[in-house]
Parts: C-alpha cells; structure tokens; sequence
C-alpha cells in the first residue's frame, strides 16, 4: 500500500467504514510509516475532541485511545485470519473424510463383487 492509499483510508478507518481487507493493509502501512501514522494521529485527535465536545467529557487519553483503536483493529484482523484459517482447515477436513468414506465405500463394494472386482 502506498502512502496516498493510506490517507485515503485514514477518515474510512476513523468512521469505522474502512473493509476488512483494507484494514489489514492499512494497519500494516502504519506500523511502518511515521508520516501515515501522524497523519492518523492527527484525524484521530480532531475526531475524537470534536466528540468530546459533543459528550462534554472532562480529560482524555487521546494518544491512549489511538493505541486501543489500533489495538483493537490488529485483534479484529488476527481473528478474521484465524477465522480464515479455520474454514480452510474444516473445509480441508471434510474433504479427506469424504475421500475416505468414498474409498471405505468402494472397498466394501469391492469386497461383496459389486464391482467385480
Ligand atoms: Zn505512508
């Protein structure tokens, strides 16, 4: 991801409208890159104190936020790919219990002449 796909995905991020697959590049372009990170920095801290206007709350951790918000997406993204992981192992699974049953299933016919083998 370039850092002109990062920014355009800096306000996606902060609504919560950014895809899942988005997601993952885009965390990982702002391990990486300090600018990118500021600049979210910088979106995040504006976002969030112009909510803190609306809700009038009195001191916030807006840094500490950032790193929870973050925190939060890197665990949402390690749970889509263990999910991923997962589905890939059922689905690997079913098909060699299926092939299994299958070939029980044509020794037995096998075995009673069925086939005529
Ligand atoms: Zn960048």
């Amino acid at each position: 991801m370039t850092c002109r796909e990062a920014e355009r995905l800096v306000m996606p991020y902060i609504n919560g409208s950014i895809t899942d697959e988005e997601l993952e590049e885009f965390l990982k372009h702002i391990e990486g890159c300090g600018e990118c990170r500021e600049e979210l920095e910088i979106y995040f801290t504006v976002d969030v104190g112009i909510r803190q206007l609306d809700e009038g709350t009195g001191t916030y951790n807006i840094k500490g936020a950032l790193e929870t918000a973050l925190e939060l997406s890197r665990q949402r993204i390690h749970t889509l790919m263990l999910l991923k992981t997962a589905r890939y192992a059922v689905n690997t699974l079913c098909f060699w219990a299926l092939l299994m049953i299958l070939v029980l299933q044509f020794r037995m016919w096998g075995q009673s002449g069925f086939l005529g083998l």
